[in-house]
């Protein structure tokens, strides 16, 4: 008898039939003996409602606090469908809120970090031989206060569960049925992966893939939580992140190709080329709590340079106003920027053991007569920025060129 945590995606109780669907897969499991805690998310498109309904209410941003009582409603609703439906079948079950849990986390409104959990409730449940079904995506700070988790966060209460409760196995179930070498809606011809390592999902994740949360798999890396990724309602092995490193090596070099298109592009041109002008450019940037990503200082000329970077696209009117106003500060030429790009990525641990893994992305840009603008480069990955208009080329093109194509089917 194991003890399961699954975790259900809003298109997988998008609707009450589909939760009928959850709530027999569930049942099947019972039925096998296992102990099940049962994680769901909003019903699809319902949180995008909800934040829709904020900003109308709301002059500019809503409160975050506020914003966090009424996103937390999206889960209320889909835990207490999901256990009527077990009800109903004769499942003993029964539902919770993150804050009747006790998922206690940070108080950062609409991107609280999980700190602890409460499981004396739950292990009391599943002892009495109840189904526990926790509403995903929010927790309860220590003064009370509704929090969230971000975009896509009930991946991370999921497996943040798994973790305290020290789970057999974190199962996430979503529309796709597996993790594939890269996002299936954009590329058909990308194959599902039997197996990634933690390491290249985490990349994955925080370079775009939004299959997973990237603190769920952070959660899972830490904790060591067996994660694996299904579809809901049809059968298969799905993809498991592993910390075994040593049997993705006889894989491809390249794991997956992510992207994204959160981001963009600053440029403040004819700096002076001293020393502390980095700091000078990017201080007050980090002052005003805007993250940076990419990062290129061109060879200076002159005596002056350009220096670009890279933010993500809701930060990006703030960033320029902090530049325009270095801009005068440095004596500098002029602030461009640009909100029309993405960024690709290539990601596996291969390349640790494989020259011109680089070479061979650029050259398959240059092929389509992709301009590269920006280059970054780890360990396990590189990620390059180019115009959006050409991201679904690029990654296509990527694809194929580092063979990650499935093979066609007869007919195709
Ligand atoms: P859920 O609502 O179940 O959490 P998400 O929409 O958050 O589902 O995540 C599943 C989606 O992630 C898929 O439908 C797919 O389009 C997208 N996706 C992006 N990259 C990948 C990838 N590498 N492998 C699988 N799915 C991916
Ligand atoms: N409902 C939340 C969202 O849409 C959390 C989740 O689905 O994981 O982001
Ligand atoms: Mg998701």
């Amino acid at each position: 008898m194991a003890l399961i945590v699954q975790k259900f995606g809003g298109t997988s109780v998008g609707t009450v039939e589909r939760i009928q669907q959850v709530a027999e897969k569930v049942k099947k499991f019972r039925e096998n003996g296992d102990d099940i805690v049962v994680v769901v998310s909003a019903m699809s498109g319902e949180t995008n409602r909800l934040i829709e309904l904020a900003k109308q209410a709301s002059d500019e941003q809503p409160v975050p606090r506020e914003l966090d009582v009424m996103l937390s409603t999206g889960e209320q609703v889909t835990i207490a469908l999901l256990t009527m439906a077990l009800i109903r079948r004769g499942v003993p079950a029964v539902s919770y809120t993150g804050n009747q849990v006790r998922i206690l986390t940070d108080s950062a409104h609409n991107k609280a970090r999980i700190l602890q959990i409460d499981d004396q409730k739950l292990r009391a449940d599943l002892k009495a031989g109840r189904v526990v079904v926790v509403a995903g995506f929010q927790g309860v700070d220590e003064h009370g206060n509704i929090t969230t988790l971000g975009r896509g966060g009930s991946d991370t209460t999921g497996v943040a569960l798994a973790a305290a409760l020290k789970a057999d196995e974190c199962q996430i179930y979503t529309d796709v049925d597996g993790v594939y070498t890269t996002d299936p809606r954009v590329v058909p011809q990308a194959q599902r992966l039997e197996k990634i390592t933690f390491e290249e999902m985490l990349e994955m994740a925080s370079l775009g893939s939004k299959v997973l949360q990237i603190r769920s798999v952070e959660f899972a890396g830490k904790y060591n939580v067996p994660l694996r990724v299904l579809h809901s309602f049809k059968e298969g092995p799905g993809t498991l992140i592993t910390l075994d490193e040593e049997e993705s090596m006889e894989q491809p070099i390249i794991s997956g190709i992510a992207f994204n298109r959160d981001e963009a592009k600053l440029t403040i041109r004819g700096v002076p080329d001293i020393p502390g002008v980095a700091f000078k450019i990017l201080g007050p940037v980090s002052a005003a709590n805007i993250e940076v990503d990419m990062i290129v200082q061109n060879v200076a000329h002159d005596n002056t340079t350009d220096f670009t970077f890279t933010v993500h696209r809701n930060d990006y009117q703030a960033a320029q106003q902090v530049l325009e106003d270095t801009a005068r500060e440095l004596g500098a030429r002029e602030v461009i920027g640009d909100i029309k790009i993405a960024k690709v990525s290539i990601v596996g641990v291969g390349m640790r053991s494989h020259a011109g893994v680089a070479s061979r992305m650029f050259e398959a840009l240059a092929k389509e007569n992709i301009n590269i603008q920006m280059i970054s480069t780890s360990e396990i990955k590189v990620s390059v920025v180019i115009e959006e208009k050409y991201l679904e080329l690029a990654v296509r093109a990527l694809h194929t060129a580092f063979e990650l194509d499935a093979p066609a089917r007869q007919g195709d």
